[in-house]
């Protein structure tokens, strides 16, 4: 194999391990927690805390029911009892009877609002915990492809490089420094000839490049300054 020729070989090599990096780093970026799941988990966290919030309003409503119930039955049957004569004690008493009645109405009308709360909470809940299930099964199962991905790609990436290191080791460092160096310069460092011409600028080459490139030397385009490669 002629040196020009290792060294289209190498670029070749060079181009797909650019490739393959690209896509470990596309791969790598993928991997770990999606924002879609954070956001969903977030949500649902702070649901669940309005839950207990709102939970805990409803069973001090609850018991704020109870006392003021219990005081009501204790004045209604001391009002109705009998034992109570004094008629203005007794307009006294069935105006706390009255004030107690409607605060009970008013902390039952509250009761209602939170039970409802608490109910579309227990709902939202149960269909977030749902979306959130699916959400997160299909997460699992993309990061299951990607981690396959990424070891396939690691492995490739392994192979090439060997192949890298071995094809390296057979070119002479000054024409590997030609190449490098061209690469920078250019991107594409060495380009075929084809029907006379040089692949990388169009320009037809001249008899003699066209001779010395079949003799299988290194030479540069004169006018683009790439390696030339006769395939
Ligand atoms: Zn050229």
């Amino acid at each position: 194999m002629t040196v020009v020729k290792k060294i289209y070989e190498l670029q070749q090599l060079d181009l797909e391990i650019q490739e393959e990096r690209e896509a470990l780093e596309e791969v790598e970026r993928q991997l770990g927690e999606s924002e879609a799941l954070v956001r969903a988990r977030s949500g649902l966290g702070a649901e669940k805390e309005h839950l207990a919030e709102t939970s805990k309003r409803q069973r001090d409503a609850e018991w704020e029911i109870e006392e003021i119930s219990s005081k009501l039955s204790q004045m209604s049957s001391k009002l109705y009892g009998g034992t109570v004569k004094n008629p203005k004690e007794l307009v006294g008493m069935e105006q706390d009877v009255g004030l107690l009645k409607a605060g009970l109405r008013q902390k039952e009308d509250t009761i209602l609002d939170i039970m409802a709360d608490v109910e579309s909470t227990q709902k939202k809940i149960k269909d977030d915990t749902e979306h959130f299930r699916i959400l997160e099964a299909d997460w699992r199962k993309g990061q299951e492809i990607l981690s396959v991905r990424q070891t396939v790609i690691k492995s490739r990436l392994a192979d090439l490089e060997r192949s890298r290191e071995e094809l390296t080791s057979d070119i002479p460092a000054d024409n590997l420094e030609l190449y490098k160096m061209t690469r920078v310069r250019k991107g594409q460092a060495v380009v075929k000839i084809e029907q006379g011409r040089c692949q990388g600028c169009r320009i037809t080459l001249s008899t003699s490049e066209l001779q010395r490139a079949r003799a299988g030397n290194i030479i540069l385009c004169s006018t683009c300054g790439r390696i030339l490669y006769l395939g």
